[in-house]
């Protein structure tokens, strides 16, 4: 799940990172509150107001102003509430901003040289291991610098048994050219920074940039921050910061039913019960000639129900030309789950447009072929694996 920079930085904040400050606002009449809060607390006079949408690049898509006045602030604000931000990671009609974060101003004035890190924490899935990255080339550019200059990016990796240890906190610090105040700064940031990580159960973090202050300060100015859906569970208060206007509709309606999706972009649909039979059945679609559509797992309890939002959902993608429903029955009977592809079929009507084949196999899978072949729907039924294929290859 990704989350706002707003809330990425409380979650920051809650495990000890220094972030910039900064309060929310859905209005500028609340805007104008918040800076006015901002001056209260930290005594700035200007702010930044930053669009919060679910997409890096803002800077560059005019959705991040410095505002010297609270006029500005506003003015800006007004203008980027309701805008259609286009950053180089949106599509071309961008995205609709909701609110805004109104920040104090970090790069002080008379700072001409704010010092940009870029630090993010990620899985290194080849060694298994979390690592750090960073460069002291942060800010708007890091793409440039990865694929231009990768040498001025530094990795350092974490061993989960005793996490990351001081001696290496130590070392960003000094690959990061910082030293006295900024050192220790530093030192701290990162530990916490990495706690927050493991402690948050989070994927990725991309702190870009991390600011060195004038008064050698180290603080997040900006927070990319993906939680690992699976572990939401354990974190009540983060699961709460979900803003399923950011997400795709159709992976908001399978969470809802509890299916788990992942849409791809070929042509054939697939609902598979396990995850493994899932792979392989997509597998099997690429081998018939076919691409798989989506990935869809309705898990243990294939009933009627269940498998009717399963259709629902395939079929709101319509590059779909064909379904192919894989199920392994075990502890579910192939006969209950055949019932249910009926009755579902039944119960959509008209909404079925394109050819179904089941394969069912397991406990009572020829009463469950016998079921569909009697049941004279628009339903092929097949038993064994390359059957199947063979009916999505005709199909198509
Ligand atoms: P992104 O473009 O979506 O990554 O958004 P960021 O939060 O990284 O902001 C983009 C850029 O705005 C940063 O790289 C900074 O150069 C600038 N910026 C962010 N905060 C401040 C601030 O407090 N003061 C000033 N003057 N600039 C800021
Ligand atoms: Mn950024």
């Amino acid at each position: 799940m990704n989350v706002h920079e707003f809330q990425g930085k409380e979650i920051l904040a809650k495990f000890g990172v220094g972030v910039q400050r900064g309060i929310v606002a859905t209005t500028p009449e609340e805007a104008i509150a918040a800076a006015k809060q901002l001056t209260e607390e930290t005594r700035t006079s200007w702010y930044v107001i930053k669009a919060q949408v679910h997409a890096g690049g803002r800077g560059k898509g005019g959705g991040v102003k410095l505002a010297m006045s609270l006029e500005e602030v506003a003015r800006i604000s007004e203008e980027i509430i309701g805008m259609q931000l286009v950053t180089p990671q949106t599509t071309a009609e961008g995205k609709k901003v909701h609110q805004v974060l109104v920040a104090e101003d970090v790069y002080y004035p008379g700072n001409s040289e704010p010092e940009e890190i870029y630090i993010s924490i990620l899985l290194n899935r080849t060694t298994g291991r979390n690592m750090i990255m960073y460069s002291t080339e942060g800010g708007m550019d890091i793409e440039k610098v990865a694929e231009e200059t990768p040498e001025l990016i530094f990795t350092e990796e974490i061993n989960p048994n005793v996490g990351l240890l001081a001696f290496q906190a130590r070392k960003i610090a000094f690959n990061l050219n910082l030293s006295g105040l900024a050192f220790k700064g530093m030192v701290k940031f990162v530990s916490a920074l990495y706690k927050a990580y493991v402690g948050a159960d989070a994927t990725l973090f991309e702190i870009n940039p991390v600011l060195k202050t004038s008064d050698d300060k180290i603080i997040a100015v900006d927070a990319k921050v993906t939680l690992d859906d699976n572990a939401l569970f354990r974190h009540p208060d983060f699961a709460a910061m979900r803003d399923i206007r950011e997400e795709n509709p159709t992976d908001v309606a399978a969470r809802e039913v509890g299916l788990n999706y992942v849409q791809l972009d070929g042509n054939v649909g697939c609902m598979v019960n396990g995850a493994g039979l899932a792979m392989a059945t997509m597998d099997l679609i690429k081998q018939a000639g076919g691409d798989p559509a989506n990935f869809l797992d309705v898990g243990g309890t294939a009933d009627a129900a269940r498998v009717e939002a399963a259709f629902r959902i395939i079929l709101q993608d319509p590059n779909v030309k064909a379904i192919l429903v894989n199920i392994f029955g075990g502890i579910v009977r192939c006969d209950r789950v055949a019932q249910g592809i009926i009755d579902a079929y039944k119960n959509m009507g008209d909404a079925i447009q394109v050819p179904i084949i089941v394969r069912l196999q397991g406990t009572n899978a020829d009463i469950a072929k016998q079921l569909i072949d009697d049941s004279s729907l628009d339903v092929q039924s097949a038993i064994l694996f390359q059957e199947a294929a063979d009916k999505v290859q005709e199909a198509l």
